[in-house]
């Protein structure tokens, strides 16, 4: 199904995110995850795209094809194109059509440490153009509530949208935050923009403290006050900040819902513990946004 019509038919959307196992392990090891997260019943599960290595040796295409063929899961497979030649992309096209996936989430990647860039695209959206022309799949893009790292700003990043959005992306997955408030912020410019597609909220529960500093170099997000606070008084105790990892995500979550998000994109990291505790927590509060 395309995503597309997920969002007309529900207030609230609800997804997954998950990655390959990596490449020295096999496929199988997803399976007891798979099992757990199908149980929770998302509207669907997007897995990510390794930058770096060749397409063909990528496992997104395989993962995408279990979480759809074997699981019933709706799947969204991640495309990144910043070392991909035009041949490259047009190879796992193709290898999504022959397993009946329809949608893409598609990101330009990280520029490679050294900055030697091999592909033929530059950006997202010279990739959103080249896969609406070669084919009938439903494009998904990133979208950055702080402003993308190498260009904070948001009027930057609201002309980026722009772009994505007159390209033919259907909808945004946003980048990880910990502050509703920017997050809120950054919704009220888009729609001063006139952007009107839906935007999913990406949602991190954060769960040791290695995990943190490695999210916030990467992402660049804000770190709250009130955040900051439980990561220093229990970084020494994994099942307490685990559990406190969790408490401040449905808070987030539940906040997000009530305020009429069009989405929580949980970045779950094949974690079925963390996906069966914040789902279990916000379900009856998702049954009622998105009953008929
Ligand atoms: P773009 O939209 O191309 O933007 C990149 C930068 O270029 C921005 O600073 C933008 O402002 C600027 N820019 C864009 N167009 C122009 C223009 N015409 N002129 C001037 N400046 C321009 N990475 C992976 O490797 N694998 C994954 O699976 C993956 N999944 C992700 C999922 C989500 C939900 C998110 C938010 C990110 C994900 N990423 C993933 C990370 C992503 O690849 C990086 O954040 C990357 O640096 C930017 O990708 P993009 O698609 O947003 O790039």
């Amino acid at each position: 199904m395309n995503i597309k019509e997920i969002f007309k038919e529900k207030k609230t959307v609800f997804s997954f995110e998950i990655f390959p196992p990596k490449t020295t392990s096999s496929i199988e090891t997803i399976y007891k995850t798979l099992e757990e997260l199908k149980d929770i019943n998302p509207d669907y599960i997007s897995v990510t795209y390794g930058a770096g290595g060749s397409i063909k040796d990528n496992k997104t295409v395989e993962l995408s094809s279990l979480v759809k063929n074997k699981y019933g899961i709706e799947a969204v497979a991640h495309l990144t194109c910043i070392s991909s030649t035009n041949e490259d992309i047009q190879y796992y096209l193709k290898s999504l059509e022959e397993n009946n996936i329809e949608n893409i989430l598609a990101l330009r990647g990280d520029i490679p440490i050294g900055g030697e860039v091999k592909g033929e695209f530059k950006y997202a959206t010279e990739l959103i153009t080249n896969i609406k022309k070669n084919g009938n799949f439903n494009i998904a893009a990133a979208c950055y509530p702080e402003g993308h790292t190498e260009n904070r700003g948001l009027v930057q990043e609201i002309e980026n949208m722009k772009r994505k959005e007159a390209a033919g992306a259907a909808y945004f997955i946003s980048q990880l935050f910990f502050d509703n408030n920017l997050y809120y912020n950054f919704l009220d410019k888009v729609k001063g923009a006139n952007i009107n597609i839906p935007i999913e909220a990406g949602i991190m529960p954060v769960t040791n403290k290695k995990q943190i500093e490695r999210m916030i170099t990467l992402s660049g997000a804000s770190l709250p006050q009130k955040f900051v606070k439980i990561m220093e008084k229990y970084e020494h105790n994994p099942e307490a900040l685990r559990d406190a990892g969790i408490a401040y995500a449905v808070e987030q979550i539940v906040d997000l819902i009530s305020s009429g998000v069009d989405g929580i994109h949980l970045y779950v990291m094949n974690n079925p513990y963390l996906a069966n505790k914040i789902s279990g927590s916000i379900g009856n509060i998702l049954a009622t946004v998105n009953k008929k």
